[in-house]
């Protein structure tokens, strides 16, 4: 008989008492799976930019210390969150044990592969053994505006939006190009915002011209929800300027296969047509596309308009579509699998030796027929 969780997790909290996991200082990381939790075994931690180079750079770049550094923190504080900071990051791993009150409730079987963001900061985690960190990166993320084509509730940068909404200045762009043009390690550019293409096609052509003149950068993504919610702003001419530098991928965002319109749809033509392979993201609403029909048709609906399914984000945890033999293929994966993920994941940061987290995650309904939209 597991004990049971509160629903909140604050029966991990061990101080201050009365506050949530996330601001607490200290919370109890004893790998016991409580009720509503989930047990998984940790392959790998990524740590997230701002924090990691904090200790990096307190640890005098050395890699020992900044191991040390990282598992004093998780000792400390039951979870990896960087006193500095406040921030976390995800980790990687496999589920092996699921609380008895979230078996019937969720998709998540034991042995399932799973991603979780921002999780670090209120998850308990233990490391035994950091194996090997990975300081080096291969890809960068730059920010180039503040505006968006939409404002999600889901969004992570909601706190920010209606404060500036404006595009970075270009002498901010210019160190941004400026940095990578010196860092020989960087092969894979992803520009978002915000919405990149919130900004004119001239300012576009701007970073992507300096960008393709660094030997080094092989791919330049970018990330966009405008084929989705403004597909006019997809012109032959932005199509045909975005042609002279491929490799060009963009990735968007459709949630619900209702939002695959005529216009969206030709957006993402003119785009496949110019070159450009077209990945998704999609957010899991509760209500909306939180089912496994909706998600299926998203899916197969994305498949015909040349757009790859990418990676679904849940409240708490994002999963990667499934890859390789030996998957589940059962439940929401069976219904709503499609290309797998494969080589587009990033990882920075340590690979802990039998490392664990616990994380509650809320799962996804199996059907609601009269939920359509
Ligand atoms: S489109 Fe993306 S960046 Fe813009 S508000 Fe929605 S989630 Fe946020």
């Amino acid at each position: 008989m597991q004990k049971k969780g509160n629903k909140y997790g604050v029966h991990r909290v061990i101080e201050p008492k009365g506050l949530l996991t996330q601001a607490a200082g200290r919370i109890d990381n004893t790998m016991e799976c409580w009720s509503n939790e989930i047990l998984c075994d940790v392959s790998a931690l990524n740590i997230d930019s701002a924090s990691f180079t904090q200790i990096y750079e307190a640890c005098g770049g050395d890699l020992d210390k900044t191991g040390q550094m990282i598992l004093d923190i998780v000792a400390q504080r039951g979870k990896m969150q960087n006193p500095v900071t406040g921030s976390g990051g995800m980790f990687i791993g496999t589920v092996r044990e699921i609380g008895e009150d979230l078996a019937d409730k969720i998709d998540l079987r034991v042995g399932d592969r799973i991603a979780s963001l921002v999780s670090l900061s209120l998850t308990p985690l233990k490391i035994n053994r950091i194996k090997a960190i990975h300081p080096e990166i291969d890809r960068v993320l730059m920010l180039t505006t503040d505006q968006c084509s939409m404002y999600c509730r889901h969004c992570t940068r909601r706190r920010f939006a209606g404060q500036h909404d404006t595009s970075v200045p270009v002498e901010q762009i210019d160190q941004c190009i400026a940095y990578i043009r010196e860092t020989p390690a960087v092969r894979d550019v992803l520009l978002s915002g915000g919405d990149v293409l919130m900004l004119s096609d001239e300012m576009l052509e701007y970073i992507i011209s300096r960008l393709r003149e660094i030997p080094h950068v092989e791919i330049i993504r970018l990330g966009s929800r405008t084929p989705v919610v403004c597909p006019q702003r997809i012109t032959p001419k932005l199509c045909a300027m975005l042609k002279k530098y491929h490799p060009v991928w963009l990735n968007t965002h459709f949630n619900h296969p209702k939002e695959i319109t005529r216009e969206a749809a030709e957006a993402c033509a003119r785009l496949a047509d110019a070159g450009v392979p077209l990945g998704n993201q999609s957010v899991l609403l509760a209500g909306v596309n939180d089912c496994v029909h909706t998600m299926k048709k998203l899916v197969q609906m994305l498949a015909q308009i040349r757009v790859r399914p990418y990676y679904e984000r849940r409240q708490g945890a994002d999963v990667l579509y499934p890859a390789g033999k030996g998957r589940r293929q059962g439940g929401r994966r069976r219904g709503a699998a499609g290309p797998e993920d494969g080589d587009r994941r990033s990882q920075r940061g340590p690979a802990p030796e039998a490392g664990r987290g616990l994380y509650l995650l809320r799962g996804l309904r199996r059907h609601h027929p009269q939920r359509q939209l």
